[in-house]
């Protein structure tokens, strides 16, 4: 058996703890690093260079920063003709091939041939052909511009974490099987997060999945999803409290070292590189999907909560993908809208940020925000390490150029295409309403902010591609309040309510939660 280093555990509601980073050590892979592969460098500059497989299973780099290559492979015009007509999956591994460099092209591509298939996206709606994994449809006309939506939303839990989730869960266990290793994922949820991991990690072999979730304070249908699972290396623990109180013992449990270490505890989170780089494919997809020749842009309007998905826009972006503007949909939690119409960034406490109709998008930190504020900064690990302890002991950083202000750079933002909007409980009501009246077509709360922001942010001429991040059934109750009826559902999902559940309760209780995972792990 490998030696296994600590990991840094983050829940699976996000949010990356700074404060483990000094008890992060080097990748839990110790695969070779040759300099021919790609290296990956921290965005504060001071953390050893590595290679994808030695950054696949971790979270922050030691120096408490975030992986990025340290160069972006570039596409060519050629390239991007080629790939126009290829299916999603060898698509897939193109795009991984440029990203992956210390894994052999055949197991990359039977990863990706594995992971993107009709089967495991099969909640396409209206018809469309799910083979296609990523369909895109033609929502309206609008000033000039087409609106399209690229549904993100048809793999197993009808949210767009499983784009990514579903590629993690496979290369985890061809990583671990090479190592002859196992590991343990230990996490919280209050809704999405989970499930996608669990739906990923499900019978995958040395893999557990120990996910917490506060007892009854789930809809049923999300406690549905993740309880009827049945498969053994999945364990659900309903924790008598409220999701704080699953997050606590998360960190405590983080905290003894000791016991990290000896049941090879891990995470899955939304800083992981290769989930965002998973998600990079997507983008590709839908320019070209929309797209004729490569002298057309297109708009991208992402709903945003921690910045992952619209990160991996940027990356394509700065692959050279023709995209123009990179619109940021926030909700009322509008962290990231206000530092794109201001140049301040601003986090919020837990007592500030609210609870919305779109759930997933209620966050007070966005997580992988200081990967695009490395590449604004001209790449200077420094500074970034200077703005974000600002960001723990000041709340944030000001780059409006103004008198007193952290830097000027703020004005550097269109460059990068990022502009951004917000969208309140209304307009989400509004938005849903209008898209089912004029088009007969259900969105979820989370693609109506974005459709709300895309609208204003249009070019006569320029397709605006929405990313749809969820399918409508899982937020049944606001759309019972916008439509007065029930969501639709796909195929298998009528019943989910009704099918037996596999779960255990548990007292908020730290010392006993170890021994519960001891005795599962056996180690
Ligand atoms: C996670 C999530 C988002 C936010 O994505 P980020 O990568 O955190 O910006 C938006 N919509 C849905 C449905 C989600 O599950």
């Amino acid at each position: 058996m490998t030696w296994w280093p600590g990991v840094v555990i983050v829940s699976a509601q996000e949010k990356p703890e700074r404060s483990d980073a000094s008890s992060y050590n080097v990748g839990l892979l110790s695969l070779s690093n040759t300099s021919s592969d790609m290296q990956y460098i921290s965005t504060r500059g001071e953390a050893a260079a590595q290679s994808f497989s030695q950054i696949l299973l971790g979270g922050l780099a030691p120096d408490g920063g975030l992986y990025l290559p340290a160069d972006y492979p570039q596409v060519t015009g050629a390239e991007l003709d080629a790939w126009r007509t290829l299916s999603y999956a060898d698509l897939a591994y193109e795009v991984l091939k440029k990203f992956a460099t210390d894994i052999p092209d055949a197991d990359l591509h039977a990863l990706a041939h594995k992971t993107y298939t009709a089967d495991i996206y099969r909640n396409a709606r209206h018809g469309e052909d799910a083979s296609r994994i990523t369909p895109l449809r033609l929502v309206e006309e609008n000033s000039g511009a087409k609106i399209m939506l690229q549904a993100l939303s048809n793999g197993p839990t009808l949210a767009f974490k499983d784009m990514a989730m579903q590629l993690l869960g496979n290369l985890f266990e061809y990583a671990l099987a090479k190592q002859h290793a196992e590991l343990n994922i230990f996490g919280a949820t209050s809704g999405d997060t989970g499930s996608a991991a669990e739906y990923a990690m499900r019978g995958k072999k040395g893999i557990r999945v120990f996910m917490l979730s506060p007892h009854k304070k789930m809809s049923a249908f999300q406690t549905a999803q993740m309880f009827s699972l049945q498969d053994p290396n999945i364990f659900n623990i309903a924790v008598e409290g409220v999701f704080d109180d699953c997050q606590d013992m998360v960190k405590a449990v983080s905290n003894d070292l000791a016991f990290k270490e000896k049941q090879k505890i891990g995470t899955v989170n939304s800083i992981n590189w290769a989930r965002v780089v998973a998600q990079v494919i997507y983008y590709f997809r839908g320019y070209l999907t929309a797209t004729t020749s490569n002298d057309q842009k297109v708009s991208f309007t992402v709903p945003s909560g921690n910045f992952g998905n619209v990160c991996a826009g940027h990356i394509a972006r700065m692959m050279g993908l023709p995209i123009d503007k990179l619109v940021v949909a926030t909700n009322e939690n509008d962290v990231l809208d206000e530092f794109f119409r201001t140049g301040v960034y601003r986090t919020r406490k837990s007592a500030e940020t609210y609870h919305t109709s779109s759930p997933s998008m209620d966050i007070s930190k966005a997580s992988n925000f200081e990967r695009f504020v490395y590449d604004l900064l001209g790449r200077d690990g420094d500074r970034v390490r200077a703005l974000f302890r600002k960001v723990e002991t000041h709340g944030g950083f000001d780059l409006s150029g103004k008198p007193g202000s952290d830097g000027d750079e703020f004005k550097r933002v269109v460059e990068f295409g990022f502009v951004s909007g917000k969208s309140t409980h209304d307009d989400r009501i509004a938005t849903i309403r209008d898209l089912q009246e004029k088009h007969g077509l259900m969105i979820d709360t989370h693609t109506a902010d974005g459709v709300k922001v895309a609208r204003e942010n249009l070019t006569p001429g320029t397709t605006m591609i929405v990313l749809e991040t969820a399918l409508p059934a899982k937020f049944n109750e606001t759309i019972r309040e916008a439509l007065g009826r029930d969501a639709e559902r796909p195929a298998g999902f009528e019943n989910i309510e009704s099918l037996p559940q596999r779960f255990d309760v548990m007292p908020a209780d730290v010392e006993k939660m170890k021994a519960y995972i001891s005795a599962r792990t056996g180690l």
